[in-house]
């Protein structure tokens, strides 16, 4: 993955978060408190201004100042989780213009540990982990199997899509949701959704 590549998928997440705007805070009205869609397009529309202003010599420097930005630029509890999420996927990069498919997939599950750590979630508890894991996890699984970062990320998408959706079925541990309890039962995670757009932006901008 080279620095251009780095910056569209931000870009490209940038406009698929914007498009889902509606969709996502609808999500999170039914169980939360209704502003996924509002912090992540305020975040995301801040990431693609600081990159469009900065230069960059590595895709480990384009993710760092898009995870910088979101925590930054967002109040709520997902821009803290994806701005960690992004810093510590651009650190576990290496520095330099290149970045292999193992590169990546390493540091994608530096990115979902990120999360954990500072959330606290585990997989099943109806957060961004249950789109980001199975998507990290088929990203790595393509990449050892020889697929190439297309291939990779095609699977991540498919995979963070089946995850997300499987959210519906899940009881919220983590986050508002959890304070609904059994009520939370039936809805599908914004957080969750949002991650899911993130890796289709990746495989739009590879494919
Ligand atoms: P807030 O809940 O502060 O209003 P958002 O609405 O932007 O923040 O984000 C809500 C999403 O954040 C949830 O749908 C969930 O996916 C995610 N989330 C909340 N808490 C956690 C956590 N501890 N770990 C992982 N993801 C979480
Ligand atoms: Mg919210
Ligand atoms: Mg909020």
């Amino acid at each position: 993955m080279e620095v251009d590549l780095a910056i569209g998928w931000m870009r490209a997440t940038a406009d698929a978060v914007a498009a889902a705007s509606d969709e996502l805070t609808r999500l999170d009205a039914a169980i939360g408190d209704g502003d996924h869609g509002v912090n992540l397009t305020r975040g995301f529309t801040a990431v693609a201004a600081a990159l469009e202003a900065g230069s960059f010599t590595s895709a480990g420097e384009v993710f760092v100042k898009a995870g910088s930005t979101l925590i930054s630029k967002v109040g709520g509890a997902s821009g803290p989780l994806y701005g960690s999420a992004l810093r510590s996927l651009g650190k576990a990069l290496p520095p330099g213009p290149t970045v292999t498919p193992a590169d990546l997939a390493a540091g994608l599950h530096a990115g979902l540990e990120a999360v954990r750590k500072l959330g606290g979630a585990e997989p099943g508890d109806k957060t961004i982990v249950d789109a980001w894991k199975p998507a990290a996890d088929a990203f790595e699984a393509a990449v050892a199997a020889g697929g190439d970062l297309t291939a990779a990320a095609g699977e991540a998408a498919v995979a963070a899509r089946e995850g997300a959706r499987a959210t519906a079925g899940l009881l919220a541990r983590k986050g508002r949701a959890s304070y609904l309890g059994e009520r939370s039962v039936g809805h599908q995670d914004p957080g969750a959704t949002s991650a899911a757009l993130l890796f289709r932006a990746l495989s739009e901008q590879t494919g």
